[in-house]
């Protein structure tokens, strides 16, 4: 193993992963479930191959936010951090702020704008979807 990847983990340390290729995508996802679950007006994702993702410290606690959807944070410190789904076992979202270095990977568009916060300002020029992407 080199040293190429892309690490990351909860606030507390109790939980580490590793990233070991470019994200397919990066992006800011306004939905209601990602508010709820990281207690943010937003959430900033990358979408990685399942294959380039793993867990290599601590476990995280998992969570069924929806039909098919399974969310994972830290149970000591609350961090979110993954996301997956049960049609998609292909590929994870992992929470770009947990990211070792969170400026790596940009957001690249916006998804649910139809659920967006009245008074978050989205002036950054990327593309923006009602919904999910185009891939939805
Ligand atoms: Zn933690
Ligand atoms: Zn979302």
């Amino acid at each position: 193993m080199g040293d190429a990847g892309y690490d990351g983990g909860c606030f507390c340390g109790g939980v580490r992963y590793r990233i070991t290729a470019a994200p397919q995508s990066s992006f800011v996802c306004h939905c209601v479930s990602c508010r709820r679950a990281a207690g943010a007006q937003s959430v900033a994702w990358l979408t990685v191959s399942s294959g380039d993702f793993s867990f290599v410290f601590g476990e995280p606690v998992e969570y069924r936010s929806s039909p098919g959807v399974t969310r994972t944070f830290c149970g000591g410190c609350g961090t979110s951090l993954t996301y997956r789904h049960d049609e998609d076992p292909d590929s994870v979202d992992v929470t770009t702020a947990s990211l070792d270095r969170t400026d790596e990977f940009p957001p690249e568009y916006h998804v649910w704008m139809e659920d967006k916060v009245g008074w978050e300002s989205v002036e950054d020029g990327l593309p923006r979807f009602q919904r999910g992407s185009s891939a939805d």
